[in-house]
């Protein structure tokens, strides 16, 4: 006997690109929830924006933030959690990452000696925020609101400077992480991969049964959670393409973002279930 839980990516994944949208996929979580399998928000997005999210799809199962930098449990979920944790406000924390106060010094330090053109959310105001992100106000303080990275969403990552800068970050123990638009500086040694291994891990011990995980996701920044799963899974960017990577038994669906993840959840998981039952 073996149970299963979905890992997922936000942006570009469950969500639509641009309009950040998850209604394409609602009819295929309230399937997924019905077979009782937990749905983890696996995304570098912030703690108030994934709270958000999960009311909205009334989804109340643990979920990872800023990129694998912590792992957020609401209390009473597990029975057991053999490991050290932090509480803040109902959810259990386990951090993997390091503090946002730490890394931006490091990276101010950096920019008082060399030339950086890119802009995070600490060097921008809102209503630049809003407009370069397209989120509206609400979305833009929450997407601020961060325990354990600063995300660059302005500038140039592909020039010479940004080279250095991200080298410069690696010797101090950060590492840059491309996701689907944005770069984000966090800890070098948490990941998404590392999150979802430690989960795997609580699941087991709490269920006291065998887990088969499995993970989709749309760009770089989801190769180590996609790395960490038996049934990885990828979608199609926007522009029709898959990212390039290598992953073992990575199955690619041929549809974007929201539409794959629904094709993921009901060709694949659902189907999966019907077959073994
Ligand atoms: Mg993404």
């Amino acid at each position: 006997m073996s149970r299963q839980i979905l890992f997922t990516d936000l942006d570009g994944t469950l969500l639509d690109l641009d309009t950040y949208s998850p209604e394409q996929s609602l009819p295929a979580i309230k399937r997924l929830q019905e077979q009782e399998i937990p749905i983890i928000f696996c995304s570098s997005k912030t703690r108030a924006e994934q709270i958000d999210l999960r009311n909205e799809l009334e989804i109340n199962d643990p979920f990872i933030v800023e990129n694998g930098s912590a792992i957020f449990i609401p209390k009473g979920y597990f029975r057991s959690i053999p490991m050290d944790y932090c509480l803040k406000e109902d959810h259990i924390v386990i951090e993997l990452g390091k503090s946002a106060s730490d890394i931006l010094d490091t990276i101010r330090e950096y920019r008082s000696k060399f030339p950086l053109d890119c802009m995070g959310y600490e060097d921008l105001s809102l209503p630049e925020i809003m407009q370069i992100t397209g989120l509206d106000e609400l979305g833009a303080q929450e997407a601020s609101s961060r325990d354990y990275s600063e995300t660059f969403i302005k500038g140039n990552f592909d020039n010479i400077d940004f080279h250095h800068f991200s080298l410069a970050m690696e010797l101090r123990g950060l590492a840059c992480v491309r996701g689907s638009k944005y770069v984000t500086i966090m800890g070098k040694y948490a990941d998404k991969g590392k999150a979802v291994s430690v989960l795997r891990e609580l699941f087991e011990a709490n269920w006291g049964t065998k887990v088969i995980t499995a993970a989709v996701g749309d760009s770089g920044n989801d190769i180590p959670m996609l790395a960490a799963v038996e049934q990885p899974f990828l979608v199609k960017k926007p522009s029709g393409l898959w990212h390039e990577m290598k992953v073992d038994n990575l199955l690619r669906i041929d549809s974007i973002g929201p539409i794959g993840w629904d094709k993921v959840a009901i060709e694949h998981l659902l189907a999966d279930l019907s077959v073994s039952s």
